[in-house]
Order: structure tokens, then C-alpha cells, then sequence
């Protein structure tokens, strides 16, 4: 039985509104985390209660640094983010959400960042909220999701969300809408320190850390961080009077990890200052408002019974190298209709 499997999947009974709402505003984390269940949730049921409780609580959303961190697996992200976490909290004395953008592997199926224990400092603290991506969904699913956590985590207090994701994909771009500081890790390498590392990801980032910085790899870190701080030079400044950094730490002995997070104070304190942060954050806004569109068109296109019909069967020959992709997809696209046009609904 799918829905009550699905129900149970998205964390069974429900509460009412009000108590979502009261719950978040008080911070309470146990109510926190059933609405980010509840905004997560597939079932339709649920997804006008989500959309009124992110209505009740958007006057109290906004106040918090996103702070976006992206790298390879292993580079040392959960190792880093507990580090800079519990520097955080210690700094601060600020309350810390940590998100994750998983998208499932397309090739495994599985979540990219796994799920063995991660962070271990930040689980065992009572300022840091810790809530994995979503399971099972793709991109789209995911990163909305994680938008309207953030701003649950927001509204519940939290002043620092940082959100994690993987060098894979599109991910990274979902992320940097949705941050106002995208940190990229890196290792430092033997040759060409640029390899692997998509051009388009280091035109996105506000700073990079040479992560693993530490006994024999701290002339390396060094070497690398030098040839990374030049490339970044190549690329046209950002326009919005910052430019990007690039700092060695080693998260493992927690050192760079105060000035990483003097780095991300600093830019906050500039993009603050000229107005700049609202602008980003309605730039990623609409971002997301064109992607929400996208995915919604896309939606609706494939689920349109001649589309889905005739779908396979154009895929089959444009492998097989008969129908140019130009004309399999406009022919699909000739067959769409939206729905309110759609021939035959009309009454
Ligand atoms: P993730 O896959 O990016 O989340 O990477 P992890 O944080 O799980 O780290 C991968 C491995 O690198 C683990 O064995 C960590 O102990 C190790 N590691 C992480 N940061 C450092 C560091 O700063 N120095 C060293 N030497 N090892 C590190």
C-alpha cells in the first residue's frame, strides 16, 4: 500500500498548523524537525499545510549567513564543517543548521554522502541542528526542499545554516543560489592543480580552502593555494566588490579554521554594507523561481499521456542515430499541450 507506506515514510501523524508554527518560532528542535518533515513530504496532503506554515513563518526568515560548502568526496567536508561548526558555536555562541543537498547518485542510486556518522562533535551539541538531504529524490526535489528548510531553520533562530553538497553534477549551482558565502574544498595535488575542477564551479565560488593542510602537505597546501589564488585572478571579478580568497586549513587539526570563518565574516560585513546581500539573495531567488518553472513545465510535459507515449520510442531512435535530436524534440514539444488547453479536458 503506497500511501500509508509513504505516510509512515514521511514521519506519520501530523500536527495542526498553529503547533508547526508555534513550535518553529519558539525554536523547539523537535517540532523543527517535524516541519522540515512535513515540507519534505510528497504527499499532496501535506503540501498545502507546508505552504501555509512557510507563509505564516516568512516575516521571520532571512536573518541567518548561508553559508554554502561544496568539494569532492573526501576532501575532508564533514571533518571541515564539524571544525568550523564548533568554531561557530564557540565564536559565537550562535546557534548552527547543517543541510545537506544530496541528490541520489544517478549511477548507484544511493546518497553520495552517506550516511555513517558524520560531524561527530556538532551531533553531540545542543546549538547545531543537523538534518541530511532528503532521501531518494533528484535534484529539483532536493534543493527545494532545502530551501524551505533553511527557512524553517531560520525562523526557528538559527543564525548560521550552513549547507553541504557534493562536486557533482548540478548540485553545486542549486547551492550557490541559495548561499551568500560558496566555500569550495580542495586537496592540493601532484601537476596540474586546476584537473578535475569544472571551470564553471570555480567561477561561482566566494572563497576555496586547501583542506588537509598538516604534516607533509603543508608545502604542497601552500604551493597549491599560491598557483589557485593566481587562476582565480583570471577570472572577471564578480561585480559585487569581493574577491574570492583562497586560505590552506587543516580541518583534522583545526587550524585555519578562525581565519576561514574571518573570511566569510569579512564578506558578509562587505556585501552588507553596499545592500549587495539582499541583491544576491533576490538574484538567487529568481534563480530559483526560472528552475521552479522549468521543472514544473518539464513535469508536466512528460506527464502528458502522448508525450509519455511517444517518449521511448523517439529515445530509442535518436540512440540508434535515425531522428536528429532537433526533430525528436520538436516533435515531442508539437504534442504538448498544457493543461488547461489540453484537447478533450475543455468542458
Ligand atoms: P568528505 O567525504 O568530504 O565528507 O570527507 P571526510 O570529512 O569524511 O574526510 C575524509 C577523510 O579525510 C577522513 O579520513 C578524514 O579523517 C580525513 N581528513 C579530513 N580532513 C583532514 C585534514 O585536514 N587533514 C588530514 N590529514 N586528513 C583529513
Amino acid at each position: 500500500m503506497p500511501s500509508s507506506s509513504a505516510a509512515a515514510h514521511a514521519g506519520g501523524r501530523r500536527l495542526p498548523l498553529n503547533q508547526y508554527v508555534d513550535g518553529v518560532l519558539a525554536g523547539d528542535r523537535v517540532v523543527l524537525a517535524r516541519a522540515i518533515t512535513l515540507v519534505e513530504s510528497r504527499l499532496a496532503a501535506d503540501a498545502e499545510k507546508a505552504a501555509h506554515l512557510l507563509d505564516s513563518i516568512l516575516p521571520h526568515t532571512g536573518k541567518s549567513r548561508r553559508i554554502g560548502i561544496t568539494g569532492v568526496p573526501g576532501v575532508g567536508k564533514s571533518t571541515f564543517i564539524d571544525a568550523l561548526g564548533m568554531h561557530v558555536i564557540r565564536d559565537r555562541g550562535e546557534q548552527l543548521a547543517v543541510l545537506t543537498v544530496d541528490p541520489s547518485s544517478p549511477i548507484s542510486g544511493g546518497s553520495i554522502l552517506g550516511d555513517k556518522t558524520r560531524m561527530e562533535r556538532l551531533a553531540a551539541e545542543p546549538h547545531a541542528f543537523i538534518r541530511p538531504s532528503p532521501s531518494g529524490g533528484h535534484l529539483g526535489g532536493v534543493a527545494r526542499r532545502t530551501r524551505e528548510t533553511i527557512l524553517l531553520c531560520e525562523a526557528a533562530g538559527y543564525r548560521n545554516v550552513f549547507i553541504e553538497t557534493v562536486g557533482v553534477g548540478q548540485s553545486e549551482t542549486a547551492v550557490r543560489s541559495m548561499a551568500d558565502f560558496f566555500l569550495l574544498l580542495m586537496l592540493a595535488g601532484a601537476g596540474d592543480e586546476l584537473q578535475g575542477i569544472k571551470r564553471g564551479i570555480i567561477e561561482m565560488i566566494d572563497g576555496m580552502a586547501i583542506n588537509k593542510a598538516d604534516g607533509d602537505n603543508v608545502k604542497k597546501a601552500e604551493r597549491a593555494r599560491a598557483e589557485y589564488a593566481s587562476a582565480l585572478h583570471l577570472f572577471p571579478p564578480a561585480g559585487d566588490g569581493w574577491t574570492p580568497r583562497v586560505l590552506t586549513c587543516s580541518a583534522l587539526k583545526n587550524a585555519g579554521i578562525a581565519e576561514i570563518w574571518q573570511m566569510i565574516l569579512e564578506h558578509q560585513a562587505l556585501l552588507e554594507a553596499s545592500g549587495r546581500i539582499a541583491e544576491r539573495r533576490s538574484r538567487g531567488d529568481l534563480q530559483w523561481m526560472g528552475d521552479l518553472i522549468s521543472m514544473g513545465l518539464e513535469e508536466m510535459f512528460r506527464a502528458q499521456p502522448a508525450v509519455a507515449e511517444r517518449l521511448p520510442a523517439l529515445e530509442r531512435e535518436v540512440r540508434a542515430g535515425g531522428v536528429t535530436p532537433l526533430a525528436a524534440s520538436r516533435e515531442l514539444l508539437r504534442l504538448f499541450h498544457p493543461p488547461s488547453s489540453a484537447p478533450g479536458k475543455d468542458k
